[in-house]
């Protein structure tokens, strides 16, 4: 792993949860030299990166970007941070490690959209191809791929609670939550091998690092684009503070992750011709689409009770079980997901006003199909601002509002009435007023931003810039609709896919 060479076939700039893959791929199926660069560091012996437990650690530390969602009325003004994984292996190497396919209905939207090749039986084999299921191969999993994913184990009488609750309420019990039509509860299932992440740059690049045809450099921060005419040629960089530039013959392989592709593309001229001049930057390409249709999932920080008995010690990854659910009999699929965190997970405004008991937990229903959309663009400084515009959609807030009264129901059955004493929030017996308050302090971002660089609008079905030769995005800000679940395994997948079509050639 030397750089020698500043000429390559292939470069990919991040290598985080798809570029990863991208870059496996890359590396065992052609014969090709491929550069990955990645802005953050190594990955090294720290425990917030390896104990499923102690993934929340991550958040702000050395190994996050640290960025922030611009603040909006429908959130009440508070500000959310935006953590980014800075370090290899990416959002991936920080996550909550949830491992869970789509709705297949997801998928079929893509391909019904126009973007053929991913509807849900076209990508299935990608997903399959990506991991290593606990129970063996089958229809819909995987075995032998990289990514190890097994159940949560030992579960914790918090997430076991979530799962009697639910299923009193008439959830079908989930053995595997990643169904072709996921609606019930079950045990989370994660991207662990014997208690420890498993991230997706070690189970990707492990075995291919001895390869004299791959170079990575870690520290290394794209800047911009090296471009001429209507192509992509190579990537300027920062790596140590000098500045340094590589050439790709072949193709240059955006993999930055939903701000920061979006990021370097507008630093490079290349996105909506207003936005770029408001920025003092030239337009290269004019691509209205970069930076639109940013797609969060909000969360509800959270309905917090106070346990009846001493709790043993957190476990998993937190949590350790999901349910899937409609916001209302007349939707068509499932558009809420529930977890329950076995630590008092309130925001900072909840917390600021309510006694949280420090051994109290929480239920934390999301919303996972949001109809708000947000955007993000370059500041004067250059910097990129991003706002999600969370809740601004009516009938989002009303969805989660709904959220709330399962949630109150769950509450309210065996399972956790075994285990909780006093509802500390919303207090008992709120009012709808009361809980519209609850739900605008409450609400922050699950951390799954997706869709800044839309196949469509920005990027066609084989994932090509529109307008700029050499250049194509593979991660989370392809995805033209977020998906009804966690967003890791599908921009896992979102990778296989870019790395099978490079293969094909
Ligand atoms: C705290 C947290 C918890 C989450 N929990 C879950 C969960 O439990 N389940 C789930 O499904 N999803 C979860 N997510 C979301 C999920 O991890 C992401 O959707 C996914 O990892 C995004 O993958 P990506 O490849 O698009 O980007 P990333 O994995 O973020 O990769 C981008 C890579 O590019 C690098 N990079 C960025 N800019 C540059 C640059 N200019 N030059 C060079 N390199 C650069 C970064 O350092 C990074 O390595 C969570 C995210 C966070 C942050």
């Amino acid at each position: 792993m030397s750089h020698a060479a500043a000429s390559f076939d292939y470069a990919v700039v991040g290598g985080g949860s798809a570029g990863s893959a991208v870059a496996r791929r890359l590396v065992e199926d052609t014969g090709a030299t491929v550069l990955v660069l990645e802005g953050g560091g190594p990955v090294v012996p720290a425990p917030s990166l390896h104990d499923p437990a102690r993934w929340v650690e991550n958040i702000g530390s050395a190994f996050d970007y640290g960025y922030r969602y611009e603040p909006h009325p429908a959130t009440h003004d508070r500000p959310h941070l935006l953590s980014r994984g800075k370090v290899l292996g990416g959002s991936g190497a920080v996550n909550a490690l949830l491992w869970t396919r789509g709705h297949r209905a997801d998928y079929d939207a893509w391909a019904g959209a126009g973007h053929t090749g991913w509807d849900f039986e076209s990508v299935l084999p990608l997903f399959r191809r990506s991991e290593d299921w606990e129970d063996g191969e089958s229809r819909l999993r995987g075995a032998g791929g990289p990514v190890r994913v097994e159940r949560a184990k030992d579960l914790h009488p918090v997430a076991s609670a979530l799962i009697e609750a639910g299923m009193s309420l008439g959830m079908p019990y989930l053995d595997d939550v990643s169904p072709e039509e996921p609606e019930g509860v079950g045990p989370t299932t994660m991207n662990v091998r014997d208690g420890r992440r498993v991230n997706p740059w070690d189970a990707y690049m492990g075995p291919v690092l001895h390869e004299e045809r791959l170079t990575v450099l870690t520290g290394a921060t794209a800047r911009e684009l090296v471009l001429t005419g209507g192509r992509c040629l190579g990537v300027r960089y920062a790596l140590g503070g000098k500045p340094a530039e590589a050439r790709a013959d072949s193709a240059v392989i955006l993999s930055a992750g939903a701000i920061d592709t979006p990021g370097l593309l507008l630093r490079s001229g290349i996105g909506p011709a207003a936005d770029l001049a408001r920025a003092g930057v030239g337009v290269h390409t004019d691509l209205p689409g970069v930076g639109e249709n940013l797609q969060e999932h909000p969360l509800l920080a959270g309905l917090c009770l106070e346990p009846a008995m001493e709790l043993p010690a957190p476990n998993n990854n937190l949590e350790g079980s999901v349910a899937f659910w409609r916001s209302d009999p007349g939707v068509d699929r499932p558009d809420l997901m529930f977890v329950a965190m076995q630590v008092p997970y309130v925001s900072a405004e909840i917390a600021a006003r309510c006694a949280v008991p420090p051994d109290g937990f929480c239920i934390v229903p999301g919303l996972s199909r949001p109809r708000s959309r947000g955007r993000l663009w370059l500041d004067c400084d250059g910097e990129v601002r991003v706002q999600p515009n969370m809740l601004e959609v009516e009938a989002d807030a009303t969805a989660l509002l709904r959220g709330v009264d399962i949630g109150l129901d769950l509450a309210s059955r065996p399972g956790f009435r075994r285990i909780a004493g006093r509802q500390v929030v919303p207090e008992p017996g709120a009012t709808r007023s009361e809980k519209v308050a609850f739900l605008r302090d409450a609400a922050m971002p699950y951390l799954h931003p997706v869709g800044t660089c839309a196949m469509g609008p920005v990027v066609d079905a084989q994932l090509r810039v529109h307008g700029v030769e050499g250049l194509r995005i593979a991660d989370a800000s392809v995805m033209p609709e977020i998906v009804s679940t966690y967003p890791h395994a599908t921009t896992v997948m979102i990778g296989e896919f870019a790395g099978a079509l490079l293969a094909a050639g």
